[in-house]
């Protein structure tokens, strides 16, 4: 069954090097892809951008594709949002199809400090987004979690509604949005890192400006 991967994210504000790892890694899984705003997130100050801000920017950059999805349910819970809640959603909703959590390497080496971690593999499938021959510097309570649930071919995923492990080889490019938010907060325009729709209209990025 086609896999459903899951990228989440603040997205405050989306940017180009999100949207670039998330296609990379749909089609690499050949999955559609939840693109999944956070509400608030226990980890993390607050976003700048408001709820209602951030899905109408994610909701431009999304369009003219299918691949990836704007699923804003965190933003509708109250209190912090945990990842492993939203995944007991997803599981009592897609039944056996198998999901996939994608994380960035850093955010996958500090799992053992996220609610539930272990809960997670029951649930999903993680893939671990990383630059080419990147090597993953992993905490010991975190790797004997994982050696036995590393898999090299994709098509693993797709027999088993979740517990495996994959990296995925992805292209990064050196986008940050805190970078962007500074940009725009100096009057600059940062155009080619943004998807360009969002220039379109002028309320979309003014939460930046100062
Ligand atoms: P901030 O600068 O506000 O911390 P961020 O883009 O790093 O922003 P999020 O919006 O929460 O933070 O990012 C969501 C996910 O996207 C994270 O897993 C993060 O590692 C990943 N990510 C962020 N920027 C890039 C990038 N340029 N290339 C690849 N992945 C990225």
């Amino acid at each position: 069954m086609k896999p459903l991967a899951i990228f989440g994210g603040t997205f405050d504000p989306v940017h180009l090097g999100h949207l670039c790892v998330a296609w990379e890694a749909s089609e690499l899984l050949d999955a559609e892809v939840l693109m999944m705003p956070s509400g608030i997130p226990p980890h993390r100050p607050p976003p700048i951008a408001g709820a209602n801000q951030r899905v109408a920017m994610l909701q431009v950059a999304l369009r003219e594709q299918s691949r990836l999805v704007l699923d804003a349910r965190e933003l509708t819970r109250s209190g912090p949002s945990y990842t492993v809640d939203t995944m007991i959603e997803l599981r009592a909703e897609q039944g056996d199809r198998p999901l996939v959590l994608l994380l960035g390497a850093d955010a996958f080496a500090g799992l053992p400090g996220w609610r539930g971690w272990r809960q997670l593999f029951a649930l999903a499938h993680i893939g671990v987004l990383s630059r080419p021959g990147e090597q993953l510097g992993l905490p010991d309570v975190l790797k004997d979690e994982a050696d036995p649930r590393w898999v090299d071919d994709p098509a693993a995923l797709r027999s088993l509604p979740s517990g495996k492990l994959i990296a995925l080889s992805v292209t990064p490019l050196e986008i940050s949005a805190t970078r962007i938010r500074e940009l725009i907060a100096a009057g600059r325009q940062p155009r080619y890192q943004l998807p360009s729709g969002l220039f379109d209209d002028p309320d979309l990025l003014a939460p930046y400006r100062r």
